[in-house]
């Protein structure tokens, strides 16, 4: 394991590895038995100066299942805490994923480079640091399609089979998921040294993400305000996005909200297809805590966290705890207009409203309303609107509601506030295409892919999903099923989170 790999070459910049030792474990991958590629993404590769022809040698398989370690690379697994489900874990750490390094990609910006599923780790408690490959192919699958959909997320750069069965539920391979993203601090990671009182590590962890992702905050009069500031603007676009597209994260946990403010730790994830704001999916998740509609408000608690964990730092900056306190609730309250503002306008371009008007927000929600009453796909509904104006009927949204009236309804009110739009039908019609894609990963179909690759070894529905997600907002002939809601004998209710 310790040979140097010397033919493929990852041009690492690491710094995350110079921070102190109270913030990471430097340990290495553990060996596997027989790496097998699953797949590389070769835009992403070349995008952060790799050449994915050198991912595919033999060579580059070892390093991206963990056996060999790659020239540059410093592995090494992150500390940090967490709320799991409201409840403090003072210790969670990376307990099965290795941080190989970063680099330094061609948009001039840091990318971290991470095995999730490398073995264990100081960090691993009861768990054997590997994941099972469904859970593999469905972040990378779910964390490509939402990149592609606009939505600031980890990358999957690589996906390959240890060769070791991985003891779950069942016995399942095991596989590798090579993470990219634009860097793995965490809520959780601020939590860590917070429960500690170690206010010397917040300050080191806080400079190195105002240097690494907040650089405007490095020259503000109070940097740790702005620290706050930046993430809580981040967090309010990300989780806007979010509802924009139906999509339901699931686990969100402190240690699953990123200070860059990108999704991550896909686990068990999923877009709503029937409109119901109290979907959850997540099998373990049975008061609906990480629900749809609950996503803003649990972002808000996971802030209110961050912020506790920067008090010490503000308290210096404001010159009182209590001065502290109150900017740290100024901080925070500034969550719900921007979430409102990025969420009402993402509303607007689903509904082709390029002028704003007061009434458009209740527009919308009496469309969503009559969706939840009438168990309207989301996906569809949306998308299907440009497809009212195009063919001047209402039947290709209408006949997704329950009773068609209901929608016919709210047509007509659309319809005289499109009256008050400048703008053509047809550049109505793109706009509104360009904002609600037709092709999202379906639960069902997700599920159908890794069954096909579990049960059978069969990755073709994995990379024919792959295909079908990368051009999300074009119709094309001949995939219809891809954008049809499960029948109920294809409905998966839950999904389990896959550790
Ligand atoms: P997650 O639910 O994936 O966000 O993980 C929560 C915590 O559990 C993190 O500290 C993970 O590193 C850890 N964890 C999850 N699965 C495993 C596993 N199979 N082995 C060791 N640690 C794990
Ligand atoms: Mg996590």
């Amino acid at each position: 394991m310790e040979t140097t790999a010397a033919t493929v070459r990852i041009p690492f910049d690491n710094t995350y590895a110079r921070l102190p030792g109270e913030f990471h474990a430097r340990v290495n991958p553990q060996q596997v038995r027989a790496p097998r590629l699953i797949k590389v993404n070769d835009a992403l590769a070349r995008f952060l100066g790799i050449d994915p022809d050198e991912l595919r040698t033999p060579e580059g398989v070892e390093i991206l299942a963990g056996n060999r370690i790659a020239e540059g690379s410093e592995p090494l697994a992150a500390a940090y805490a967490g709320h799991q489900y409201a409840h403090f874990v003072p210790t969670l750490g990376d307990g099965r994923a290795n941080l190989l390094g970063e680099v330094i990609a061609q948009d001039g910006k840091r990318y971290d480079i991470q095995l999730k599923g490398a073995g264990p780790t100081p960090f691993s408690r009861r768990g054997d640091g590997r994941a099972a490959l469904g859970p593999v192919l469905r972040e990378y699958l779910v964390s490509e399609a939402m990149n592609v959909l606009g939505v600031p997320t980890t990358r999957a750069l690589a996906a390959v089979l240890t060769g070791d069965p991985v003891i779950r539920e069942e016995v399942l391979p095991g596989a590798i998921i090579t993470r990219v993203a634009a860097s793995h601090m965490r809520v959780g990671t601020f939590e860590y040294f917070a429960a500690r009182k170690d206010v010397d590590s917040i300050r080191t962890l806080a400079d190195y993400a105002i240097n690494r992702h907040y650089p405007d905050a490095a020259d503000a009069h109070k940097r740790y305000r702005a620290l706050l500031d930046g993430v809580v603007a981040r967090q309010a676009q990300l989780v806007a996005r979010w509802m924009d597209l139906g999509f339901i994260h699931g686990v969100m946990n402190t240690d699953n909200t990123s200070i860059s403010g990108e999704t991550i730790d896909y686990g068990p994830c999923a877009f709503m297809e029937a409109y119901h704001p109290g979907t959850v999916f997540s099998s373990i998740d049975r008061n609906g805590r990480y629900s749809y509609g609950n996503q803003p408000g649990i972002t808000v608690w996971n802030l209110s966290r961050f912020a506790e964990a920067l008090l010490p730092l503000m308290e210096t900056e404001e010159g009182s705890a209590e001065a502290a306190m109150a900017a740290a609730y100024e901080a925070l309250n500034a969550f719900q207009s921007t979430f409102e503002t990025a969420h009402v306008a993402g509303l607007r371009r689903k509904l082709g409203l390029q002028t704003e008007q007061p009434g458009d927000l209740d527009l919308a929600a009496d469309l969503l309303q009559r969706m939840a009453e009438n168990t309207a796909d989301f996906t569809l509904t949306f998308r299907r609107l440009a497809d009212v104006l195009a063919q001047r009927d209402d039947y290709p949204a209408a006949s997704l509601f329950r009773d068609p009236s209901s929608f016919t309804q709210w047509s007509q009110r659309w319809q005289l506030r499109l009256a008050q739009e400048g703008t053509t039908t047809e550049e109505r019609i793109a706009a509104m295409r360009a904002a609600s894609p037709i092709y999202i990963p379906r639960n069902h179909l997700v599920q159908e892919m890794i069954d096909a690759a579990v049960q059978r070894d069969d990755f073709a529905p994995f990379e024919k999903l792959l295909q079908v997600t990368a051009d999300p907002f074009t119709e094309h002939e001949g995939l219809k099923r891809y954008t049809q809601p499960a029948r109920p004998e294809e409905r998966v209710t839950a999904t389990f989170c896959g550790t």
